[in-house]
Parts: C-alpha cells; structure tokens; sequence
C-alpha cells in the first residue's frame, strides 16, 4: 500500500526522492522517510510522522547532494505511526524500505539477536535479516537479499542500498508492486509509475520472484533461484496532466467531474452503435467459448466489488442460462468455494494490485478456469496475471475514494456480459436498448453532474452534522445505494449503511432517529412504486429523507429531492451514483476533512 521510490544517477537524489513520494503519497500517508547516501559511504537519513511537508521541513535542514537513495511512504501495519517506525529502515550499513508485510517476523527476530531494533515493525527485521547475512560487506549485497528472502514469508517490494557501495540500489518483489524506470544517466525505482511520469518513458515492471540490482546504467535481473531474467523494457503511458489536480482543489472532485471522459476512453472501439452491439478484444475468448459460459464469478473488494454486484443485476437481465455470483475477495480466497465447469471469473481490481484479488485469481487459475482482469493500471500484476482483460482506461485514479473506476468497471462488466449475451443468440431488439445506452452515458453523466453540483454542493452542508446514514435502493439501486454509502463513509466518516428498501421491515427501520439521515434511491421502472411505499414508512416515522428519482411526479413530502432529468433508463442508477459521489464529497469538505486521503486508509491495497 506504501509507496517506494529510489534513485541511483547523476543529479540530486533528494529532489527525486521528495517529487516521487509526493505523487504516491496517496498509497500511504501516515510516515515517511529518505535516506541518501554520498560518495564517502556517509548517510543522511530523515524521517517524520505523518504527511511528506513533514519531511520536507526536515529536509530544509538537512540538503545533500548526494547521487543515490531511496524513500518510503508508510501505511502502517506492524506499529504505529511514529518516526521511530518509519522507514527507511537501517541495520548495520544497510538501509531498506518494504512494502507489504512479512508475516514471519516475530520468529526471523528470535534468531537475530545481535540487531538492536528501534521499532516495532515486520520490516526491521528483514533489514537485519539482510544485514546477518551481509556481515561485514564482503558478501554481494544482492546475494545477501536473495537469502534473507528466502527465508522471508509474506508479501514485499523492498529497495536496499549500503553505505559500502553508494552506486547500487537492490530491489525485489513478491506480491507488491516494483517499477524500475530507465532514465538519462539515472536509474529510478517506484512503487507505481505514476512516480516516475515525466522522467522517464521507459519502465521494467519487475515481477514476483524476481531481484535486481540496479545502477546508474544497469539493471541486472535475477530469479531468486538465480536464473537470470532478460527485462522488458515498457513504455509508460501516463502523461502529467493525468497525475496532477488541473485545477480542481481536489482530486476527488476532478475525477468526479471527468467522468464523460473517463467513461468515454473505457468505450473508446468497443461500441458499434449502428450494429447495437459491442466488440471487446482483450477477453480473448472464442465464439464458442462464449458460448459455453454458464457461470459467471466476479471478484473484488469494497468500490470494485459493488461495481461487481451492480454489473451482475444486469447480466442477468439480458443473458439467459447464466448464473452471476459476486464475491469479496478477502471471504473468496478462503472459502472451500467449487467453481462449476463452464465458468468464467472477472477479476476486479483499480489497482490491478489488490492483494485479496490477486490471491483470489491465483487460486482460481489454478482450478482451470478462464479469468479477465477489470483493471485499470497498465502493466499492473493482476493484468499480466489474467488469461485476457479489458482495461477500463480510466486514467490514474488518486483520490482514495473511487469514483471514475467504478463507472467504467461497471460498463466494461456489462459490455463483457452483452458480448455472452451476443455470442449466446441473444435477440439484437434486447441488447440494442443497452448498447444505445452505454453509448450516449457520457453525456448524461456530463448533463447530471453540471446540472447538479451547485445544488449538491448547498445541500450536503445540511448534512454534515449528522452521525449516522441510511441508503436505500431496490434492484439496480440497491448495490448503487451500497455503492453511495460506501462514499459517504470513507470519506466523510459518517456511518453510512445500504439496505435493499425490502430489508428495511426486517430491522433497520428501528434505528431511524433524528441523528440518521435516509438517501432513498427511486428510479422510474417496475419497483417503483414498491420504492415510494417503503420510502413512506421512513417518512412516517419521522425519517430525514432525501430522495433521489428520475419520476416526475414523485411528491412524497420528504426534506430533499433530486429530481434527474434524463432520457436513460436502463442506466439511471449510475447516474444516482453520482449524485452520492457528489454529496459524500460535498459534506466532507463542509466537515473540513481531508477529502483524498482519509484517515487509516490508503489506495492500492497491496496487503491482506
Ligand atoms: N509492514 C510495514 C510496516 O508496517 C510496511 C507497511 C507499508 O507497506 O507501508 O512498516
């Protein structure tokens, strides 16, 4: 979850070492720490609790122009923030940053005695770990980091240089993303390419298993069992305008906003609107394995997961003969779950490195069926990992909280479920109604959100004083009611909870107090009316309802009502959606919180 950047080259390492974490500092934020090495083997090591100005103050003090180092920033997981926890991580003459968790640390720490730990963390002791078998630095540090790891169980990306040899830094990766980008006279690390944007085009994505030592200009890759591995040199395709705010004051908000753009580049060749029908490439499954599909399984966590719940509502709709389940990947990994013959799963993931759904696709490849990744980041390991995928093309999501991610994932899902449904016969007057749809959503997405954000943004101030949140919604609403509260907590820290409107009699009804506010979901349709009966037993127990419809006449006398105007009906709920992306940033910056980094959370969630 972390973010690690190095640098080994001719020009100043601190400069790229504060600029990488910056642009990661979104992975993790609760320390951060750099060490730099100079030419005399002396260290200058700073670190501080909380965000990288932290550091920076520090660093004002402490300039050095030294040509190799390398930074962390820390999402905790064995210790507190605090400095003394934060990494880098020194033993002997060795500094290390890691990312992940090493979940046998407490018996490697009984063996390393002669290390005096100053913190609390796993990560130490694979310093020191390294440092027994480095010794007195006659041993080749990138041997001495294959047999740590040998040793080590769990996941890392970890960065290590020595005071010993100030010209090579040594990397390695199992389960947490490493990038090494080639530059001009330098050779830079980072934990996500983003990091390294407007240095280099040019990135080796190191994969699991592997070690590399690198220098200024060299990069020398080796399996841990030493087999050497030729690297791939890859461009990297996100341009600097896609990592900074553009004028937004937030990221939250500018991903928010550029949904008709976003969603637009995930539809980009994909839609043949004079057919009505839709062409993906990347699954890369035949006709007939099309066909056979009988099994759909969807994997994901928490956003991914509820784009997962609400692309199955609608599968289900069109394709026949298809079963859909939805899965959470932390539950999924470790259920003793048969997948039957014909399935196929989509493995949802932003990131392409969340850890629970990556372990999810292993364990399914390995029971033989197929998988396609939803992903977005390019090159990320869950979509080297797929059989076949289809990016989103979202373009780097930074805030927390995912917004665009989920709009695309879910129209990527259905667009996959219309090409079963297209293989399998369906009749073209079925799907023709959806690629229509599908095709004209960006612009009503860019129609909802310039015609409701100022009204969004006066309305949710009223609700930031409230503790607690109820979001209702029947069918296709309800995962988007999921969805809406999922925001509304993650960022604003309200507790926000989703029922289906049908649960509400079964026990939810009796929390309603003047501390709970209700968003209702009611979308024109088959189970409206059966939408507007529950929302009036909220009302009648004094419920502070806001409604969210596309129905015209909807009079119920509630505090609030976003009336949509739109010709979709098939996809109204992820228009609904919007307005909860809105209204959960909206109270959040009424309530002055931090609206892209939340406290304890951290995108990418690379640990189990
Ligand atoms: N497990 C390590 C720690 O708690 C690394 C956490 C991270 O990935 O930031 O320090």
């Amino acid at each position: 979850m972390c973010g690690i950047v190095g640098y080994v080259g001719d020009n100043n390492a601190q400069d790229f070492l504060i600029s990488g974490l910056k642009r990661l500092e979104y992975r993790g934020y609760d320390s951060a720490g750099i060490v730099t090495i100079n030419d005399d083997g002396k260290a200058t090591l700073i670190r501080a609790k909380g965000k990288i100005s932290n550091l920076e103050e520090r660093l004002a003090r402490k300039k050095r122009d030294d040509k190799i180092g390398i930074g962390h920033t820390r999402w905790a997981t064995h210790g507190e923030p605090s400095e003394a926890n934060a990494h880098p991580h020194r033993a002997g003459k060795l500094y290390l940053v890691h990312n992940g968790i090493i979940e046998n640390y407490k018996e490697l720490k009984e063996h390393l005695k002669e290390h005096e730990f100053k913190s609390e963390t796993d990560s130490e002791v694979l310093a020191a770990l390294i440092n027994s078998f480095y010794g007195d630095g006659k041993y080749p540090l990138a041997n001495a980091v294959v047999q740590a790891l040998k040793l080590a169980k769990g996941t890392y990306g970890i960065a290590v240089i020595s005071e010993d040899n100030p010209n090579e830094i040594v990397v390695a990766r199992s389960g947490s993303p490493l990038v090494i980008g080639i530059g001009d006279g330098a050779t830079l690390i980072a934990s996500d390419a983003s990091a390294l944007v407007g240095h280099t085009k040019r990135a080796i994505y190191l994969n699991d298993g592997e070690v590399a030592r690198v220098t200024k200009n060299s990069v020398d890759i080796k399996t841990l069992n030493a087999e050497p591995v030729s690297a791939k040199v890859e461009e990297i395709e996100t341009n600097l305008a896609a990592i900074q705010k553009g004028g937004y004051e937030h990221f939250l908000l500018k991903e928010i906003m550029e949904q008709p753009e976003s969603l637009m580049e995930t539809l980009r060749g994909r839609v043949n609107i004079k057919d009505g029908t839709v062409r993906l490439g990347g699954p890369g499954l035949s006709e007939a394995e099309l066909r056979k599909i009988k099994h759909l399984i969807i994997v994901g966590c928490g956003t991914a997961y509820h784009a997962g719940l609400l692309a199955a509502y609608y599968i289900e709709k069109f394709t026949p003969e298809i079963t859909v389940e939805v899965v959470i990947a932390s539950e999924y990994r470790y259920r003793q779950a048969y997948v039957p013959e014909d399935s196929v799963a989509l493995i949802v993931s932003q990131s392409g490195e969340t850890a629970d759904t990556l372990a999810c696709l292993r364990e399914i490849k390995k029971q033989g069926v197929k998988t396609i990744g939803i992903v977005n980041a390019i090159g990320s390991t869950i979509a080297r990992e797929v059989d076949g995928g289809t990016y989103v093309h979202v373009g780097p999501e930074i805030s927390v909280a995912s917004t665009k991610a989920f709009t695309s994932q879910v129209i990527a899902m259905v667009m996959f479920g219309l090409t079963i449904a297209e293989a399998k016969g369906v009749r073209n007057t079925i799907i023709r109604p959806y690629v229509e749809e599908i095709f004209k959503l960006p612009n009503e997405i860019r129609e909802v959100l310039g015609a409701y954000q100022n009204t969004i943004k006066m309305e949710a101030k009223k609700y930031a004083e409230y503790e607690h949140a109820i979001y209702l919604g029947r069918d296709t609403a309800y995962p988007t009611a999921m969805e809406g509260a999922l925001k509304l907590k993650e960022v604003s820290y309200i507790d926000a909870n989703a029922y289906a409107f049908g649960e509400l009699k079964h026990g939810p009804l009796a929390l309603i107090d003047d501390r709970f506010f209700v968003m209702a979901f009611l979308p024109k349709g088959e189970l409206y009316e059966k939408a507007v009966s529950n929302t009036q037993e909220v009302l009648a127990r004094g419920g502070h309802v806001i409604a969210v419809t596309n129905e015209d006449s909807f009079d119920l006398p509630v505090e609030n009502v976003i009336k949509i105007t739109t010709s979709m009906e098939i996809f109204t709920p992820i228009l609904m959606n919007l307005i909860s992306q809105l209204f959960a940033y909206y109270v959040t910056v009424a309530k002055g919180l931090n609206v892209d980094q939340p406290r304890n959370l951290a995108k990418s969630v690379t640990v189990e």
